[in-house]
């Protein structure tokens, strides 16, 4: 016998949104000359307007943090910018319902991520790099490292406040101040992060949000005022600032695509396997850098651990991102939900077999139920291209030695999941898989403490852990100190 699930929404009244929104900028809100509007995917209400962000918000956001730069931040001890950060993580966890229910209603993730993933990790971060501030002559970069001074950071939709708290706390930490503009499509948590800064008491222009599209992202790029740039995105942008920035002395993190392998030996324990192929290509609706969108099944197994992770996205709860029991949210966008079905399409005409459950999709909001394609070659496009969506590409191997060249074949170097009980067969695997992350017996695990990055064109450089201070701070012959 099976009970059906009693709807759990979470409430909405905590969250005020206003109508329309202006940047923020030397710790003031400015009105935006033009607006475009924000919308829940999971319904397409308009939620709010954002304003798009020119040239000469651009300059007034850069002239600020210039100036904070100079006239406060720098001349802060390590161990006072800390207090602000510990005060910032203090305040988000105090309102991280409130921080919870805006990111679920202007993303479409589930309320059940946005409340124990996304928002405690927020709060580590700023904890972490907190930690850090008063540190940075001990960290092993050298004597005295130094800032840089205005740091650029430019974030996508899938994670938009954790993308934030990557960029925005160690940059902090290490004494720089930040210009930071969120995605198009999810700007009102980065929007909520500011009254945060007020209610933190933050310098004036330490932190400055400008709304916008693209082209506002390229003028941060541009911008003379700006020595360091982080960016989280697709690669195709990635390559766009590369090209900006080779003519100047700008240093940049870039974080990009990636088509992760999952890699299950026949030792794998396969029931806790199937919850790692879950929650390493459904966890977020698949819009993860590091999802493990390519299974490597051992061929031995592969029937099995097909027919368990049929049974297991069968219990797969796709629906309103609020109910505390949805699993599976909203695609963020229509551009995304087209992206996504575009791609399925070729998988379908190239041969590959798709199969998805039986799931109830509602007309209103952008849905994709969760998908696997077997019988994928390497050759497909579905095992190159990223989807970022739910949708799983399954291939399999005969020996250790194919499954390491099958997960290597690829553009990107992002991540990589390892499954097997044996763990010589664990450390001889990650020692041949090229990844920036690589998992063992699990999936998707972040911790601010862990250094994240890829190699080839899933970007360049790290961000957490010693490593992601580096990227903020001159060391050596570069900062003048002899
Ligand atoms: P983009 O790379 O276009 O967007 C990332 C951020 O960069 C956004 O804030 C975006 O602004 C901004 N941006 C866009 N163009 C420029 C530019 N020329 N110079 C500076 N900044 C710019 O990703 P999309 O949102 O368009 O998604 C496209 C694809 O990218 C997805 O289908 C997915 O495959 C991949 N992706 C990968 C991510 C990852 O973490 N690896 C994250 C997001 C997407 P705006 O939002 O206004 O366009």
């Amino acid at each position: 016998m099976t009970f059906e699930y009693a709807p759990a929404p979470e409430s909405r009244a905590i969250v005020s949104i206003k109508p329309k929104y202006g940047h923020f900028i030397n710790g003031s809100f400015v009105a935006g000359k033009k607006h475009f509007p924000t919308i829940n995917p999971a319904t397409e209400e308009i939620l709010s307007h954002i304003s798009l962000g020119g040239l000469s918000d651009v300059d007034k956001a850069v002239a600020a943090a210039q100036k904070a730069y100079t006239k406060t931040w720098s001349k802060l001890s390590g161990k006072e910018r800390g207090k602000y950060l510990y005060r910032i993580a203090r305040i988000l966890q105090e309102r991280a319902r409130e921080f919870a229910v805006l990111e679920t209603l202007d993303n479409g993730k589930p309320i059940r991520e946005t409340r124990d993933i996304d928002i405690p990790l927020v709060a580590a971060h700023f904890f972490y790099h907190a930690g850090w501030a008063d540190k940075l002559d001990y960290a092993g970069l050298g004597h005295s490292p130094q800032p840089y001074g205005v740091a650029g950071q430019i974030i996508p939709w899938n994670f938009p406040l954790l993308m934030l708290a990557w960029k925005v706390a160690p940059a902090l930490a290490t004494g720089n101040t930040v210009v930071l503009k969120p995605a198009e499509t999810t700007s009102l948590t980065a929007l909520l992060f500011a009254e945060v800064c007020q209610q933190a008491e933050l310098p004036d222009g330490v932190v400055n949000i400008v709304t916008g599209d693209g082209s506002t992202g390229a003028a941060i790029v541009n911008h003379p005022g700006i020595h360091k740039i982080a960016f989280t995105g697709s690669t195709d942008v990635g390559k766009k600032i590369a090209r900006a920035i080779a003519s100047t002395d700008k240093k940049a993190t870039l974080e990009l695509g990636g088509k992760g392998a999952n890699v299950v030996f026949d030792d794998a324990p396969v029931d806790e396997a199937v919850e790692g192929i879950v929650n390493g290509i459904f966890f977020n609706q698949g819009h993860v850098c590091c999802a493990g969108s390519r299974l490597i099944l051992q061929e031995s197994i592969a029937d099995e651990v097909i027919e368990k992770l049929k049974v297991r996205m069968s219990k797969i709860r796709v629906g309103d991102p609020l109910d505390k029991n949805t699993d599976l949210g909203a695609i963020n966008s229509k551009e995304q939900l087209v992206k996504i079905k575009e791609l399925s399409a070729i998988g379908d005409a190239e041969g590959a077999e798709r199969w998805s459950p039986q799931c109830n999709l509602s007309d209103k909001g952008f849905w994709f139920a969760p998908t696997i394609f077997t019988g994928v070659t390497q050759a497909h496009r579905i095992a190159q291209e990223e989807i970022f969506g739910p949708v799983l590409s399954i291939l399999t191997f005969r020996t250790p030695q194919e499954a390491m060249d099958k997960a290597n074949n690829t553009p990107f170097g992002l991540s990589a999941g390892i499954w097997s009980e044996k763990g010589s067969r664990i450390f001889w695997a990650s020692q041949h898989l090229k990844a920036g992350v690589i998992w063992a017996n699990t999936f998707n695990k972040f911790d601010p403490a862990s250094p994240f990055g890829g190699y080839k064109e899933s970007g360049w450089g790290r961000e957490g852990g010693k490593h992601g201070l580096a990227a903020y701070l001159k060391t050596g012959k570069e900062t003048g100190v002899k």
